[in-house]
């Protein structure tokens, strides 16, 4: 049904000359736009058409909006809304999750632009890099099709992901941590499958497709097809056969700081994307364990997984200090807010299974997680949202190639409630000092390239890459060198973005 905004909007603005009469609904894609090598090519579907600020979390698409109308697939009008729509969608699920007042880190409304240049890219960033502050997406030509990230509701629901933990826990943008940016990343891929739960027609496919057992491989689980399938022509081993990153993986944790900061999809890399797959692999099996304890089977009980799932999810973000193995922290704190109303616990072995499978808990950690009262949660969450900023560190610089020997940088120094830990394959894995953890994270990003030291570099014995997009910068404040993030880029960085 039409939702009175749209009707207004309707008559406000009429339909493109020759075109059909409007009836208050936009076409849109229910997930993906898909492959567009696996047949049979998607079928949108109709939705009201989304006001962007009637939400608890509002948006605005930069420039004017087409006149409300169902377009074809391939126009700008059907792209503007496809995006629309699905921002409308990830909005209204987490604006009803996450603690009332809550607010974008960057403002009120987040700014979105659906075509900021040439890339198969799309990215969140508070405006520090020369971006304007909110979500950008690209478009690039392949095999003489132009693509645009900003199509897919996959993309569009994970930049949106971003945004949302970005809100309600700012100390992980700057924490100088693998697991920081790989539980952002993992956060967006699940904001993307949360969202996509949230389509009844979709919900179905899922049911059919996977005959119930959700954690099967499947469009749900496979995101972004379209752009793995842009990215895979140029580049085949950096993403999935058949998607970007698959949510049904089978890969097990292990200490990032011991993997190499790139390798082919079909390996684990310390990469944030890459290291995210593990995180967002138990929180699928985490879902279809919940979906199973609700009795499985049919729509009412997807609908309540999402629910829950994202509930639970969210109380284990709040409650969690950011650490250098913040994906067990997280895991712990999820099994902890499970213990509470209106869970009561019954959600308890479907959760630690899940994260004990992926070695997100050590056996011995999962052990010792114990129910506790729900005031005690909710003092803890509020301890850890009241926190103050991480605090900085200096590391040495050397290396670098920089005008200054150290820079500083956050440090992931939050207090550790639970002394739980991963597993490793030998056992539990030892939990990593906050210093060595950002003194690797750091190689990474220089390795990878991902760093613009700007007027810092010296220059002789700088390594700048100079066409790589940059995540980070350096920037001088007080005298020192200060390393801070831009940017969560999300698609795959090819060297020639272009505006
Ligand atoms: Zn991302």
């Amino acid at each position: 049904m039409p939702t009175p905004e749209s009707k207004k909007k309707s008559r406000k603005k009429p339909p493109a000359p020759g075109g059909p009469p409007s009836s208050g609904v936009v076409a849109c894609w229910e997930d993906d736009p898909g492959d567009p090598t696996v047949p049979p090519p998607l079928v949108p579907i109709q939705v009201p058409a989304p006001n962007q600020s009637a939400t608890p979390l509002p948006y605005k698409i930069s420039g004017a909006a087409p006149a409300v109308n169902v377009y074809q697939a391939g126009t700008l009008q059907f792209r503007y809304y496809a995006a629309a729509a699905a921002l409308r969608r990830t909005a209204d699920f987490w604006g009803g999750i996450v603690p009332s007042g809550t607010v974008w880190n960057i403002g009120k409304v987040l700014p979105v632009a659906l075509d900021s240049g040439v890339d198969l890219n799309a990215f969140y960033t508070r405006g520090d890099g020369g971006d304007s502050p909110g979500l950008h997406f690209f478009h690039d030509t392949v095999s003489g099709t132009v693509y645009f990230s900003g199509e897919s509701p996959d993309v569009v629901c994970h930049e949106m992901g971003h945004g949302v933990l970005d809100a309600i826990q700012p100390q992980l943008f700057d924490a100088q941590t693998i697991e920081a940016p790989a539980f952002h990343e993992s956060f967006a891929d699940m904001s993307a499958l949360l969202s996509a739960l949230q389509v009844p027609s979709f919900r179905a496919k899922i049911l059919s497709d996977t005959g119930g057992v959700i954690n099967r491989s499947s469009r749900w689980s496979r995101l972004a097809e379209q752009l793995g399938f842009a990215i895979r022509v140029g580049h085949p081993d950096a993403v999935d056969p058949d998607c970007l990153r698959n949510a049904c993986n089978s890969f097990f944790y292990t200490d990032p700081q011991q993997l190499s900061p790139n390798a082919p999809a079909s390996q684990l890399s310390s990469e944030p994307h890459s290291f995210s797959r593990v995180f967002t692999g138990a929180f699928l099996d985490a879902l279809a364990g919940v979906f199973q304890t609700l009795g499985g089977d049919n729509d009412a009980n997807l609908v309540q997984t999402a629910q829950d799932g994202a509930r639970i999810l969210i109380g284990g973000v709040l409650a969690a200090p950011v650490v250098p193995d913040y994906f067990s922290q997280v895991a712990a704190a999820m099994v902890q807010f499970a213990e509470g109303a209106p869970f009561n616990g019954k959600y308890r072995d479907v959760l630690k299974g899940a994260f004990v499978r992926k070695g997100i808990l050590s056996l011995q950690a999962a052990a010792t997680i114990s129910g506790v009262p729900k005031q005690a949660v909710r003092s803890m969450v509020a301890a850890v949202s009241r926190a103050p900023e991480l605090p900085r560190v200096a590391l040495s610089a050397a290396a670098y190639g920089l005008t200054k020997s150290v820079m500083t940088v956050r440090l992931a120094g939050g207090i550790k409630r639970l002394g739980v830990t991963g597993a490793a394959a030998s056992g539990s894995s030892e939990p990593r000092g906050a210093q060595s953890a950002a003194e690797s994270y750091t190689e990474d990003l220089f390795q990878r390239g991902h760093v613009d030291v700007g007027e810092h570099g010296s220059p002789t014995g700088g390594l700048t890459h100079p066409f790589g997009l940059k995540t980070h910068k350096i920037v001088e404040e007080k005298g020192e060198l200060v390393l801070m993030r831009i940017t969560f880029d999300c698609g795959f960085d090819h060297g020639r973005r272009l505006p």
